[in-house]
């Protein structure tokens, strides 16, 4: 199977106003797939609904191969994410969050813990509370929260939001290392266009809650080598 999610048809309505039109997506498996469109254009509502966080008016999700019904639970112990912003004890240190997170889980693991914080490099900051800690590096603790049960579909929701450059680079790499090392399949959303054609392989354009065009980032690339 090539495909890690599909949706068909997928559509939302609220008090009878539509705000999701008959979505028909695909992901392949171990892509980063982007969804970019302006605020409000639907692209987190389509998030909830693949994280069963909202149920769909009509059409359907199929990951891993399986059409998702709220007790899916097989699927989603295979999935992560990132819908809002991560929360997080802020007068604690990473390492001691993500022990908070492990116990709650009952998974507690110190291995797996030092593994996530040295794959989202926050390794170095031993003693620094998460007060402390800059937009992107709250999210990498976020993401290393999110990948601790290894993941093979991860979700995110804006996760540059607010980013510098610096950051942004940073989760690119983080991101390819998820791809491409631990085989993961990811799915990010902004509403800036330059952000998520850096990080994307495909992007979804989102706009008034329909998909108007999926984009092969590699195309476009190989059409800008010809020209310079
Ligand atoms: P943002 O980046 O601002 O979150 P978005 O692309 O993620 O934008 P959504 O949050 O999915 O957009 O919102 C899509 C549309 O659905 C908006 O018009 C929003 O007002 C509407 N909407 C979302 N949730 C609800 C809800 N619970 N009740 C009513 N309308 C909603």
């Amino acid at each position: 199977m090539n495909y890690v999610l599909k949706t068909n048809q997928l559509s939302k309505s609220y008090k009878g106003q539509e705000v999701i039109s008959n979505v028909n997506m695909e992901l392949k498996k171990g892509e980063i797939y982007g969804f970019l469109g302006p605020n409000g254009a639907g692209k987190t509502t389509i998030m909830r609904m693949i994280t069963n966080l909202v149920k769909p008016t009509s059409g359907s999700i199929e990951i891993f191969g399986e059409v998702l019904t709220p007790a899916s639970y097989e699927v989603f112990k295979r999935m992560g994410s990132i819908i809002e912003y991560p929360i997080f004890y802020e007068h604690l240190t990473a390492q001691a969050n993500m022990e908070l997170h492990f116990a709650y889980m009952g998974a507690y693991n110190i291995k797996a813990i030092d593994e996530a914080l040295e794959l989202v490099q926050l390794t170095n900051v031993d003693k620094k509370t998460v007060a402390n800690f800059s937009l992107g590096m709250k999210q990498r603790l976020g993401i290393a929260r999110a990948i601790s049960t290894r993941p093979e579909l991860l979700i995110l929701d804006e996760p540059t939001n607010g980013m510098d450059p610096l950051g942004i680079q940073q989760l690119r790499d983080l991101f390819q290392t998820l791809c491409k090392e631990y085989g993961m399949t990811l799915l990010i959303s902004s509403h800036i266009l330059q952000e998520i054609e850096q990080l994307a392989d495909t992007i979804g354009i989102i706009n008034h809650g329909k998909l108007i065009e999926e984009v092969s980032m590699e195309s476009v690339r190989g059409q800008q080598s010809e020209y310079i």
